[in-house]
């Protein structure tokens, strides 16, 4: 076990204000991995004037120094890499493999995407009577989840950093672990002092005062869309900008006619990723009811591939859930699903005797599911698929449409110009068509319940900024 016993405040490693500490647990064994301290609110406000005081001089630098900057600590994290994979694959139980490829490697990558990106905020737009700048927008509060957080640090960091904003970043109770890691990073760039600070802390605790303080500016906030509700009840007294990355319930629809081995295996693969803890993942799979049993049968064939395992073999595809927490939520979902009569194809509640000391849960497909049963409406964040069966597309379109939620979405046609038409017709922040994947220079964020504000990209820069129009006479 190793002990953090401190935050990172002012450019410095300081002891918290209180005495309690954070367990943090692999849940692939039940073994203690780390304890790291619980911050107060007393260093919740230590942090957020360290923020305000840097932020004058920082959101003077030249982009091209902000952008060398993000260069060199995503170099440092590079030389660092296999530190951040087993914080990842530690703390949350990830596969070794996937950890390195998509958890580390993929968010080094996209942080460098803002390096390229800094020099956007240089453009002024000229009209014919004024002219729009963009502004840093001050000190930002970062709040993030568990399911992959080395990417949703950077999806954030990244572009508070390249528009010339100051940092207080809290990381989520189960996996602090690659925050800190990117604290000593940022402290070894020699990033100027109280323009990256990391309290970790419990959500509950510490979150109104990070989220109420007069001295933040913004909230960036991914999360459950409940804690993101509580998020923007304390910054609306005091009007912070809040960019809030939540739930989802993402419908993915294989229209008539297209290619069943492609598109089932396109969705199982989509759900069974990080052991279905994907915000966006394509849980509801809407198929034609005369391919049903076809569909069933390909889904079988290609899940026989994730039987869940330990996460330090490089084989292993599945890890177990985040927590036992996660597992016994999941394990519910699975219950309910049976209860109110969806056909269980495969997983369920079992679990065979090698995996029983770990959160897992076995990878589950539900068939038969129809659009009002609790598991075709909640988010499970499990390895969970639900296969629900439309007669024809309008219905497969309105039962897609039919959340609260609208975060991602994707369509399997016979062609990309089919798909395009009914992607036109969902109400999602993102549609992925005819097998594609998370791109991190396109925007992502949620229509309805899912969220505000979009992440990546220059739409994602953005969100740091204010906007100016200077008018002439
Ligand atoms: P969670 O809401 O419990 O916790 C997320 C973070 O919020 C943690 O850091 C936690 O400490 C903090 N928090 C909790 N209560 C708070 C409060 N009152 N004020 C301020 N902060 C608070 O969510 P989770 O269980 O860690 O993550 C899973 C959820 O996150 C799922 O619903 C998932 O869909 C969502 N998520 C969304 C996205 C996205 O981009 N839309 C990405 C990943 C995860």
């Amino acid at each position: 076990m190793k002990n953090y016993i401190q935050l990172y405040i002012n450019g410095d490693w300081v002891a918290s204000t209180g005495d309690q500490t954070l367990t943090v647990v692999n849940p692939a064994n039940s073994e203690v991995v780390a304890q790291v301290p619980a911050a107060t609110v007393d260093d919740v406000d230590s942090a957020v004037k360290a923020a305000k005081k840097a932020f004058a001089n920082f959101s003077a630098t030249s982009s091209a120094y902000r952008a060398g900057l993000i260069h060199k600590i995503a170099d440092v994290m590079e030389a660092r890499k296999d530190e951040l994979i087993q914080a990842i694959v530690n703390s949350m139980g990830c596969p070794v493999a996937f950890a390195d490829d998509i958890q580390v490697q993929g968010a080094i990558d996209s942080f460098r995407s803002f390096a390229d990106l800094a020099g956007e905020l240089d453009k002024q737009e000229q009209h014919d009577a004024f002219i729009t700048v963009h502004e840093a927008i001050g000190v930002c509060v970062l709040i993030n989840p568990w399911n992959y957080p080395l990417s949703q640090l950077v999806g954030k960091l990244g572009p508070a950093l390249a528009a010339g904003c100051t940092v207080v970043i809290k990381p989520a109770e189960q996996t602090p672990l690659q925050d800190l890691i990117l604290a000593d990073i940022i402290h070894q760039c020699d990033v100027p002092d109280g323009v990256v600070n990391v309290l970790t802390g419990v959500g509950r605790d510490i979150g109104e005062a990070l989220c109420s303080h007069p001295d933040v500016d913004m909230v960036s906030f991914t999360g459950s869309t409940l804690a993101g509700i509580k998020v923007a009840q304390a910054a609306a007294p005091t009007v912070k900008r809040v960019c809030q990355e939540l739930g989802g319930k993402s419908p993915y629809i294989i229209a008539p006619g297209a290619d069943l081995n492609a598109a089932v295996k396109y969705g199982v693969e989509d759900i069974m990723i990080n052991s279905g803890q994907t915000c966006s993942a394509l849980t509801r799979m809407l198929v034609p009811r005369d391919v049903l049993s076809e569909v069933e049968h390909i889904a079988l064939n290609m899940v026989s591939a994730w039987t869940p395992g330990d996460p330090n073999n490089p084989d292993t595809l599945m890890g177990p859930l985040s927590s036992k927490l996660q597992q016994e939520r999941v394990l519910t979902y699975i219950d309910a699903g049976i209860k109110e009569g969806a056909r269980l194809l495969c997983g369920g509640k079992k679990l065979p005797e090698y995996l029983k000391n770990g959160a897992y849960v076995m990878p589950t497909i539900f068939s038969d599911v129809t659009p009002n049963m609790t598991i075709a409406r909640e988010e499970i964040f499990g390895p969970v698929l639900c296969i629900i069966p439309y007669g024809s597309l309008d219905e497969a379109i309105q039962i897609a449409n039919d959340t609260v939620y609208g975060l991602s979405s994707a369509v399997y046609a016979t062609d990309k110009e089919q798909a395009l038409k009914i992607a036109a017709q969902l109400k999602a922040g993102q549609c992925l068509i005819q097998g594609a994947y998370f791109n991190t220079h396109a925007p992502f964020g949620g229509y309805k319940q899912s969220g505000n504000g979009r992440e990546w990209g220059v739409e994602g820069l953005k969100e740091y900024t204010e906007t100016k129009a200077i008018i002439f006479q």
